[in-house]
């Protein structure tokens, strides 16, 4: 899989009709360790359409004999990969930590995950795939069975390296699609040591495939390609929207899951010591950087001051640090540019008259200063007008807002163009109800934060969110396949 360049600094090559392959343009890029920018984590091929193009006529042609196979002996593969990369969690979740910074733990956590979504999607190929209908003809049968869409391009986000490219992969080949895969490049290394699992696991060549390179010519070309009949896409609203206008200007089939600006609301009956470890929680683990991260907090008036301290004393334990190193509560910003982004929102949200109550400084003491490390930040005497209050930040950044009413909470909650996740503290069960009932957003939580998703139940937002589809658990089975209704006379 690797070839070693130099003594320590490992290339990883696609990952192209069952073998492993350097791009043509023998171009790599290195991939950088964000808690110690001096660490190089890997190098990644720099691919060109040509290298995509070998990918998808790979997957093109191993089509047909991977969808003859019955969905038990596809489901075989996943087995066995799972069990591969569960004796590799610890490499797997060390290299995700060295690439993009979020805590070992963190990286533990979704590699199992990772590992339970091939056991899930696995166990999927045994379930069933239609139902009988009554037909009108007493001599008829009729019923439905579901076809791959064909060839499936999964492009993913660097925020969950290992479980946002299973959760779209394994569901596209139980359900009989090949894939090309391009990951994002903050987080190719981890990428193509996943894909090491299900070659290990015995893959047929051309079934699975890892094109790595810049977004906009591998994404951009696989979402352009002719024999390409799906994407499924996760990542920033500008980039989906483009790759879904291009799959549906020839056609293909799209999925798009995007950003979030997600809410919690506090009511004046809530729980503030449950309501402040979930805010912490929800919107500063992996440094803020998860699509269902907490980012506006809306408390009532009557216990805000309250609150707020009880808030401002959890971020102020917070430890920033390496995430390899014992009791690091935050590891880095993802990138430079994703630090660069948090530290102009902060100067933003300043600007525009919000009250910076904690940190949002670049964290610099000690080891920290070879990396991109920021401080979380909170925000008090936000309103819903300000940039820090509308647009996803994608960064440890917290943003108070008070009202003086449930239903004032509900309105701004929704005053939104996003719609992914959203949370209430609330010991009253109308409150609750009615935030279900009102609250627009695909993943409603009661007494919880707002991150965390389950992956046998459908996950996917509403509004600018998301293309209105959703993945994961059985849901999963609606983008990859098209439903055939048989009439057997
Ligand atoms: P991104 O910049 O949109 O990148 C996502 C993927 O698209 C990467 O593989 C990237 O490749 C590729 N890409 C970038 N520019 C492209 C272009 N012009 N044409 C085609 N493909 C292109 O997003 P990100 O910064 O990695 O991730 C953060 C975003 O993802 C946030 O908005 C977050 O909310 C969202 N997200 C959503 C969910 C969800 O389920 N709703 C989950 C996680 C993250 P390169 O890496 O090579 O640029
Ligand atoms: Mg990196």
């Amino acid at each position: 899989m690797t070839t070693n360049v130099e003594a320590t600094v490992q290339t990883y090559s696609n990952y192209i009709n069952g073998e492993w392959v350097a791009s043509g343009t023998e171009m790599t890029a290195d991939s950088i360790n964000p808690a110690n920018c001096d660490d190089i984590v890997g190098r990644y091929q720099l691919s060109s359409k040509e290298d995509l193009n070998r990918a998808v006529e790979a997957a093109s042609k191993a089509q047909r004999a991977w969808r003859k196979l019955s969905g038990s002996t596809r489901g075989d593969i996943l087995f066995k990969a799972a069990s591969i990369m569960e004796d590799r969690i610890d490499d797997i979740a060390r290299t995700m930590t060295r690439e993009m910074g979020k805590t070992y733990p963190e990286a533990k956590g979704e590699t199992a995950r990772g590992i339970a979504i091939l056991r899930y999607y696995a166990g999927e190929g045994m379930r069933p795939i239609g139902d009988v209908i009554p037909s009108t003809d007493s001599d008829a049968l009729m019923f439905t069975t579901r076809t791959p869409l064909g060839v499936v391009g999964v492009i993913t986000p660097w925020n969950f390296p290992v479980a946002i490219p299973l959760w779209k992969a394994a569901p596209a080949l139980i359900y009989g699609n090949t894939v090309v895969l391009k990951p994002a490049s903050e987080s190719a290394v981890t990428c193509a040591k996943i894909v090491d699992c299900l070659h290990e696991a015995g893959i047929p060549a051309g079934v699975l495939n890892m094109v790595t390179g810049s977004g906009s010519v591998i994404g951009q070309g696989l979402a352009d390609h002719p024999k390409v009949n799906g994407i499924t896409f996760t990542g920033s609203n500008t980039v989906g929207k483009k790759l879904g206008q291009a799959a549906l200007s020839r056609g293909a089939k799209y999925q798009l899951e995007m950003g979030g600006k997600n809410p919690v609301i506090v009511a004046e009956d809530a729980d503030l010591d449950l309501a402040a470890e979930a805010t912490v929680s929800g919107g500063l683990k992996s440094t803020g950087q998860k699509c269902t991260a907490t980012s506006r907090v809306i408390v009532h008036a009557a216990v805000y001051d309250e609150f707020r301290e009880k808030l401002l004393a959890k971020v102020a334990e917070i430890k920033v640090g390496d995430g390899l190193e014992d009791g690091t509560w935050m590891g880095p910003s993802a990138s430079e540019g994703q630090l660069k982004t948090v530290l102009s929102y902060v100067e933003k949200g300043k600007a525009e008259g919000a009250k910076l109550l904690y940190g949002g400084k670049r964290s610099e003491e000690g080891t920290n200063a070879k990396g991109y490390f920021v401080e979380p930040a909170v925000f008090d005497e936000v309103t819903a007008d300000m940039t820090i209050a509308r647009e996803e930040i994608f960064g440890p950044v917290l943003t108070l807002m008070k009202v003086s009413s449930f239903e004032e909470a509900l309105e701004l909650a929704n005053d939104s163009e996003y719609g992914l996740s959203a949370s209430v503290f609330t010991t009253n069960i109308s409150k609750a109800l009615s935030f279900i009932n009102e609250m627009d957003a695909g993943l409603v939580r009661i007494n919880t934060e707002s991150a965390g998703v389950e992956l046998q139940a459908p996950f996917g937002g509403m509004k600018q969110s998301s293309s209105h589809s959703r993945e994961q658990g059985r849901a999963a089975i609606e983008f990859f396949t098209s439903i055939k209704t048989v009439f057997v006379k």
